[in-house]
């Protein structure tokens, strides 16, 4: 389904002189204090154009801390008003954004928690309607594109046009180092998809562990992400949500120091080294495709030798030892192993629907 979205650029609501976008702040508000203190050093670190604060926490569990709620909405203002920084909040409920617009929050975000609802993220959208506020939504917890996109044409069709996305990573049944996938080709397609539309990464959620982030956020920004939203806490251990993957503002400022911001737009000298390079690449892609094509019409001969000694198309064992060979074989030449388990699938595949074509063809 084609995508199109009506979007103001980041620039035409935040101003970050041409770099990318930080977003920087604690997980959650707890006390007026670790806010105001948190948001004074991120200030003084110089790093960021918006402050962030948890104010109501989706938690899995009950019992978990839930967020101050409205109570920490006038000590996030007092940090708005000592740093002159905008402030950005997460909203779950249309009560959420009366709150926010009451008390003066600039931006909003939609947790990956809410995105996932369609009946949620419309409800948002009619209560965003003739609001003139930036709306960032993350990605669902779950791994769809669609849902994703979804919601951002509720909101757009709210009439919210600054809008952007937030990619935090997706939950994942198997045991993973990150707390969250990144399934960067997810957010790729969405980038693809719809161009104009800024996509902000969420080191925090997807790393889960401080170890991780300086990692997930370079990667970001090699894929040419429009941001980063990092949680920072003045005393990161003693955060009351997500301890093991906030920074205080000083490590995120000297993390932030460190990252590689690559450029857009080329030197002449950068753009030749790459069209060489590119060039290479088309001559590499058109003989793997010759090499396919060579495979395929062997699959053809080896077809009619089953068709004329009436042998079935598909072996279970021949299977087996193609992915097992191949495996070994990419193994031994550095690729990655899903690569070459998917590639081979998909060409046994073919071979089938090939073969059963050749065997049907002098039958019927
Ligand atoms: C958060 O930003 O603190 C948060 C709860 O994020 P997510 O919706 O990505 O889990
Ligand atoms: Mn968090």
């Amino acid at each position: 389904m084609n995508a199109s979205l009506d979007i103001q650029p980041l620039s035409s609501w935040i101003n970050t002189e041409g770099k990318p976008l930080v977003i920087a702040g604690p997980c959650s508000a707890e006390t007026e204090e670790q806010m105001l203190e948190t948001a004074t050093q991120i200030k003084e670190e110089g790093f960021a154009h918006v402050l962030r604060a948890g104010i109501w926490k989706p938690r899995t569990r009950p019992g978990s801390f839930e967020g101050m709620g409205e109570a920490a909405l006038p000590w996030l203002m007092a940090a708005k008003k000592e740093t002159g920084l905008p402030v950005a909040i997460e909203v779950a409920n249309p009560q959420h954004i009366e709150l926010a617009l009451k008390y003066g929050v600039d931006i909003l975000w939609i947790g990956a928690r809410t995105t996932v609802n369609p009946f949620n993220v419309q409800e948002l959208a009619d209560a965003l309607k003739g609001v003139d506020v930036p709306v960032l939504v993350k990605n669902p917890v779950n791994p769809d594109l669609q849902l994703w996109i979804g919601a951002l044409e509720r909101l757009n069709q709210a009439g919210v046009t600054k809008l952007g996305a937030i990619h935090r990573g997706f939950s994942n049944a198997q045991e993973t180092k990150f707390r969250n996938s990144p399934m960067w080709n997810i957010a790729i397609e969405l980038k693809t998809l719809l161009p104009n539309l800024p996509v902000i990464g969420d080191p925090s959620h997807m790393a889960g562990k401080r170890a991780y982030l300086y990692e997930v956020a370079q990667r970001a920004l090699d894929l040419n992400y429009d941001g980063l939203i990092i949680e920072s806490h003045r005393e990161p251990d003693k955060a009351w949500s997500d301890a093991a993957q906030q920074l205080t503002p000083a490590a995120l400022g000297q993390m932030l120091h460190d990252l590689h911001v690559r450029k857009e737009s080329y030197g002449s000298d950068y753009q030749s080294q790459l069209e060489v390079v590119r060039g290479k690449i088309d001559n590499l892609d058109r003989e793997l495709l010759e090499t396919l094509a060579a495979r395929m019409s062997l699959v053809e001969k080896l077809a009619e030798y089953k068709r004329d000694n009436n042998v079935a198309a598909y072996q279970v064992d021949r299977f087996r030892e193609v992915l097992e060979t191949r495996a070994g074989w990419g193994k031994s030449l550095n690729l990655y192993p899903n690569l070459v388990d998917e590639l081979f699938k998909l060409v046994h595949m073919e071979s089938i629907r090939k073969q059963t074509e050749v065997m049907n063809q002098v039958s019927a």
